[in-house]
């Protein structure tokens, strides 16, 4: 078994208009970094679309209808001060969407060893009822619900290391025992959640870090908060909001990680699978946006992926 990249063409189309953080240069890199030599044994997928009903899992209907209406003919139109949609906006979110309940399919019926979805736009600050932060629907919230859904997963842990709180993935889950969210992130920032006080029903792990934090502290909440968390949740299918904007070259924060933290925390998240969810993982895009930092980091993830594969 390999380890599978899912992309799109529609994540290359997705325009949130000039000097937008969340280019579309950002895929361009990551692509990139990933057509080297050493990630030939990748499988590459082209992403199907997400379905409405998958959408259902997560938001409501009347947050659905308002995201898919608002998409333009034409221009760019704000649904709130930094999220932007252009005329292929919608498709690309159906296409975020359908990567990442794809990869879950994959995963779960060991056709992929595990896997990574390069999509955009990212998703874990999209709420129930509120597309912002750059994020249109929740693609991880969705994978977790559909691996429930479709394949009986009782348990699904999602673990988060984007420097953002996902306040949409907490927000899907906090009354929900049968998901855990766990989460590293710059604290006090955006989006203004995420304190370690916010546990849900007991199945929230939010690890907050100051400004200027780098690896050691990182490294030590992870260590001492959620491992040990994964370990007694017992997950059947560990999910991953991979934001590399922790990276110490990030200029929409100020943590201090590098590529080796990101490949660590995959490292650590793979041995989990391995014993507790017989190896399933599938890891999502969400933020980064120094394209060097982005890029490195990504091949860094992706290759730790790819070295467990046996
Ligand atoms: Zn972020």
């Amino acid at each position: 078994m390999s380890t599978w990249y899912f992309s799109h063409p529609s994540f290359f189309k997705h325009d949130t208009g000039e000097g937008h953080p969340e280019s579309i240069q950002r895929l361009l890199a990551i692509e990139k970094a990933l057509s080297a030599e050493e990630f030939q044994g990748l499988v590459r997928k082209e992403a199907p679309a997400g379905t409405h009903e998958q959408l259902r899992l997560v938001h409501k209907e009347g947050e659905i209808s308002h995201v898919l209406e608002a998409i333009p003919r034409s221009g760019e139109v704000h649904i709130d001060p930094d999220t932007v949609v252009s005329p292929d906006s919608g498709t690309a979110a159906m296409h975020a969407v359908g990567a990442v309940c794809a990869a879950v399919d994959a995963v779960v019926t060991r056709q992929a060893a595990n896997a990574f979805c390069g999509v955009r736009p990212p998703g874990h600050h999209a709420e129930p009822g509120r597309a912002m932060g750059f994020c249109l629907f929740n693609n991880v919230a969705i994978a977790a619900r559909h691996a429930q859904k479709q394949h009986g997963i009782e348990r699904v842990a999602i673990v988060d290391f984007d420097v953002h709180h996902g306040n949409g993935t907490q927000a899907a889950f906090q009354n929900d025992a049968s998901v855990l969210y766990a989460s590293t992130h710059q604290y006090p920032w955006y989006p203004g959640t995420g304190a370690a006080e916010e546990t849900g029903v007991g199945n929230i792990f939010n690890v907050p870090l100051r400004a200027g934090t780098g690896s050691q502290g990182f490294r030590q909440g992870v260590r001492e908060k959620i491992l040990p968390a994964l370990e007694r949740f017992q997950p059947g299918l560990i999910l991953v909001s991979a934001g590399f904007d922790a990276h110490r070259d990030d200029p929409l924060a100020s943590l201090e990680l590098d590529e080796a933290d990101f490949a660590w925390i995959t490292e650590e998240l793979l041995a989990l699978a391995e014993k507790h969810a017989a190896g399933r993982l599938v890891s999502t895009l969400e933020g980064g946006y120094n394209l060097r930092a982005l890029a490195n980091s990504a091949a860094a993830h992706v290759r730790a992926l790819t070295e467990k594969v046996s």
